[in-house]
């Protein structure tokens, strides 16, 4: 398949690009293939900030227990997208109109930030009962993680000392159905790393529960399972994780957990695409400048990587002057923009890269075109294809 990808991409007119294309079949199977390493009592809902794509959506929709959105307008998209998926809805700052928008889905679950936000939530209530998760910021060592969200001062979840108050409102309001705990404290966690967070949150959730006397049945584990972009054939470990929560649930019949993984989920399916407009030298450094940039593909900038790429050769070069080209040395691809943040690549190898080729880089599935900041210096906005068996047009396939 991702040959063919490629030779999609080489098929594109210049004009066309750049362009994420969305491999659908590879999301299929890669969804599948982690519902298949999860044991029956793990459910698996996917975090649709990193990727909301509605053609994303309804291949997940097959694979997945249901969708943890982060604000009304995902609840919304989620709801238009997937009428029938189970929701999750999670995230700080929930406004009275999103709790309403909540209680109306209704959502299936709605993870607690705050105190605040529990006595916003039953001033809503009316006659209505809602299921919660209290999202805990647990005291967790981490060690070095990508993205830490908790274990140190936080916006986000609870402070453990914070959860008393929390049951008690809880207690009062029959309402208020507590279904157990939530905790996200970070991202790029291996599946060992997560097995230890795992092993840690069950633990410290099953002694609260005892000494509060709540009935615990469900702890939602949170997503941050690792890609790494340095390595892009080196995946998060999801045989690995299975088989270890799996040891984990044994003997606790009554316990449910959940993840809600987002990007180790659909980044492998996105590429974006584009061409090398000019190659120039300056002050012995070689840039490639590229068809857009980092207001298409703004996680290179914001994680401070190389986006890893492939190049496309195109051989064909029928102006009059010398094509520009580098070979066999270091080369740092930048983008459009008029600031020296546009950089997608820097200072890697691209082997023979003329003006003309073209570039695809992998891993465009997540945190891609939507954390980018599409509006500065109002370049076209890029297209997108979405390949699966049949779109791939006939007669250009070996
Ligand atoms: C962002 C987020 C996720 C997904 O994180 P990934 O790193 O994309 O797996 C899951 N849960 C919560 C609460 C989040 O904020």
């Amino acid at each position: 398949m991702r040959q063919q990808l490629l030779q999609y991409v080489a098929e594109q007119a210049a004009e066309d690009l750049p362009a994420y294309v969305y491999d659908l079949r590879d999301l299929r199977e890669h969804a599948a293939a982690i519902r298949a390493a999860l044991p029956e009592r793990v459910q698996l809902f996917y975090a649709a900030k990193a990727n909301s794509d509605p053609r994303l959506l309804d291949v997940l929709r097959d694979h997945v227990d249901g969708f943890e959105v982060a604000s009304g307008g995902e609840l919304h998209h989620v709801l238009t997208t997937c009428p029938d998926a189970p929701i999750a809805f999670g995230g700080p700052g929930k406004t009275p109109a999103e709790l309403e928008q909540a209680l109306q889905a209704p959502v299936d679950r709605l993870h607690i930030e705050s105190e605040q936000e529990l006595h916003q939530l039953t001033s809503l209530l009316a006659e209505r009962t809602v299921d919660v998760l209290l999202r805990v910021n647990l005291p967790i060592a981490l060690g070095p993680v990508a993205l830490a969200m908790g274990g140190r001062p936080s916006p986000f979840g609870l402070d453990p000392g914070h959860l008393d108050r929390c049951l008690a409102l809880i207690a009062d309001d029959p309402r208020l159905r507590l279904r157990g705990i939530h905790v996200h404290l970070a991202s790029g966690l291996d599946a060992a790393a997560h097995l230890d967070l795992a092993g840690q949150v069950v633990t410290w959730a099953r002694e609260w529960a005892d000494r509060h006397g709540v009935e615990l049945t469900e702890v939602n584990l949170g997503g941050g399972m690792e890609v790494d972009y340095a390595d892009p054939g080196r995946r998060f470990d999801w045989a690995a994780f299975g088989a270890g929560l799996r040891r984990l649930l044994e003997g606790r019949p009554g316990l449910t957990l959940r993840v809600e993984p987002g990007r180790s989920v659909s980044v492998y399916c996105g590429w974006y695409v584009t061409e090398v407009l000019d190659i120039k030298r300056s002050h012995g450094r070689a840039f490639a400048v590229l068809r857009g940039g980092t207001h298409h593909l703004r996680t290179p900038a914001t994680k401070q990587h190389n986006q890893p790429f492939t190049t496309i050769p195109v051989d064909i070069w029928d102006r009059p002057w010398k094509r520009p080209e580098v070979e066999d040395e270091l080369v740092t691809l930048v983008g459009q923009l008029c600031t020296p943040k546009d950089v997608l690549a820097s200072n890697v190898r691209a082997g023979r890269l003329r003006v003309g080729d073209r570039i695809a880089f992998s891993l465009a599935g997540a945190y891609a075109w939507n954390i980018s900041h599409h509006e500065f210096l109002m370049h076209p906005a890029p297209r997108f294809h979405h390949l699966d068996h049949a779109p791939v047009p006939a007669g250009s396939l070996p």
